[in-house]
């Protein structure tokens, strides 16, 4: 058995396509690539060992053969995943956010959905309450979506480890 030689660690997997597909535990990674599942694309300069072989430990790897994904799965909007999306970053005053606030009130018929959520401080989601944006005079900077691909992908996981970046080009932080 593989031991690691650094605190646990997950793995980008990437789709032949090199496609963003899942993150993966760092076992799993290195089951891929001893089966010849995967190959490594990045690594740390630190090695796996076993009493056989060593294998450098594997940051983002890359399915040897094409996985057809028929449909994304669908990141459902919870108090995380709102947060990972606007940054952490109060949609109203762009302080540090750690609410989630509904624009539309829910007492006023407002769904919980990703158009309809924004991050926001607790000092604004107490002052916001149950009000209209106009009816207090404030406005949204941006237009609350569902996040897709690569910020899909990871707030239905874990943070992103740096090493990843060049690989989720389509705006994870966005
Ligand atoms: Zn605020």
């Amino acid at each position: 058995m593989l031991m690691p030689a650094a605190p646990v660690r997950r793995s980008l997997l990437l789709n032949a396509s090199l496609e963003p597909l899942c993150v993966v535990s760092m076992h799993r990674a290195v089951l891929l690539v001893l089966t010849g599942k995967a190959t490594v694309l990045e690594a740390d300069d630190r090695l796996l060992h076993s009493e056989r072989t060593s294998l450098p430990v594997p940051l983002v790897l890359c399915l040897t053969r094409y996985v057809h994904v028929p449909m994304r799965r669908a990141v459902p909007p919870t108090r995380r995943t709102v947060l990972l999306r606007d940054g952490h970053r109060c949609a109203y005053c762009s302080g540090p956010a750690d609410t989630v606030d509904h624009v539309l009130p829910r007492s006023r018929g407002g769904r919980h959905e990703w158009t309809n959520v924004v991050a926001a401080c607790s000092r604004c989601n107490n002052r916001k309450s149950n009000h209209l944006l106009h009816e207090i005079g404030w406005e949204l900077s941006f237009t609350p979506r569902a996040p897709r691909g690569a910020a899909a992908l990871l707030s239905a996981t874990v943070r992103a480890d740096p090493s990843w970046s060049p690989y989720l080009a389509d705006g994870a932080a966005a």
